[in-house]
């Protein structure tokens, strides 16, 4: 029987170790705030902004909302970006992502200052990443490391196979577990024999973004397993990149969806928020 790796419990427990950090900088005179850009009103994205900005309630920040109309020139954001790098009294600047396509996303995660990048997405912020060194880490892979740890989960020395390359998830996720001394194998869309590959993983972390995509034949027996994706089936019940039915017996400990990976990364972010306002 596999053990849960319950994102809800320790997320929550996160939340509260947060709240009451905030509440002691507070007392020191040390005030935090985040600001959420969202461009255009895509309603997923929305879902998101306001759960980011009842963490924040939750955990005693600020959050300081800026909703721009879907026409906002990339110029206008780039401003407003500048604008927010230059005000003192905010800490953290997030600009939801997708933006819609006129904008160059690139250009706009480059154009946040690394000493507020609460996502992590700054070129500077993953630099730090690769060489070790501090600085805000990409929030569902940091989650995931907490997940682990949290569940007593022995990392160093381990096999891991993180499926999947992208700059949000699959490469800070691999670094990250590197950084913890496991023995990392990228897996991505070219990748030959990933059957073979996953089977010899002790953590299996899959971020393919294929729903149920992952079956038993890819886990070895006692593995533990991390689904990061997200995803509606065709009963329009969430479910994740990996079949959990058929996984669940076969792994030693794995996270549900939902329930697992997500509730971790807006936790990550609240975390990425009081670190800035401590700094
Ligand atoms: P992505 O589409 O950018 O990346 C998917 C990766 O999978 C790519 O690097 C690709 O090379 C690899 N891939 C695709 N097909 C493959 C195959 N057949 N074999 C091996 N590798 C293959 O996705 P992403 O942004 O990294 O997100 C992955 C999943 O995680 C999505 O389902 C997304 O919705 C979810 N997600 C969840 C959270 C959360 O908070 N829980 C956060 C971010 C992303």
């Amino acid at each position: 029987m596999a053990q849960i790796i319950d994102g809800k419990r320790i997320s929550q427990e996160i939340k509260d170790e947060l709240r009451e950090k905030v509440a002691s900088l507070k007392a020191e005179g040390k005030e935090a705030a985040l600001a959420v850009i969202q461009v255009g009103c895509d309603p997923a994205s929305s879902v998101y902004v306001n759960n980011k900005k009842k963490a924040c309630a939750y955990i005693g920040i600020e959050s300081l909302s800026y909703e721009l109309p879907e026409e906002t020139t990339e110029a206008e954001l780039l401003a407003l970006i500048d604008k927010l790098n230059n005000d003192n009294a905010v800490n953290g600047i997030l600009v939801q992502l997708p933006v819609p396509a006129h904008i160059n996303e690139d250009k706009i995660i480059q154009a946040i200052s690394p000493e507020k990048d609460v996502d992590g997405f700054h070129p500077e912020n993953v630099g730090k990443l690769v060489i070790g060194e501090e600085g805000f880490v990409s929030c569902t892979p940091a989650g995931i490391i907490q997940l682990l740890k949290r569940s007593d989960i022995e990392i160093s020395g381990k096999n891991c196979v993180v499926i999947g390359r992208s700059n949000i998830v699959g490469k800070p996720m691999a670094l990250l577990m590197l950084r913890e001394n496991a023995t990392v194998t990228i897996a991505h869309s070219k990748t030959q024999n990933l059957k073979e590959l996953c089977k010899n993983a002790d953590i299996l972390i899959v971020a393919i973004g294929k729903p149920q995509y992952i079956t038993a034949e890819y886990v070895k027996e006692g593995a533990v397993v991390i689904d990061v994706g997200i995803h509606r089936d065709a009963a329009n019940k969430l479910c994740g990149d990996v079949k959990y039915d058929e996984v669940f017996p076969v792994a030693s400990a794995i996270t549900p969806v939902p329930g697992g990976v997500g509730p971790m990364t807006i936790a990550m972010l609240m975390n990425n928020c009081v670190a800035s306002m401590s700094r």
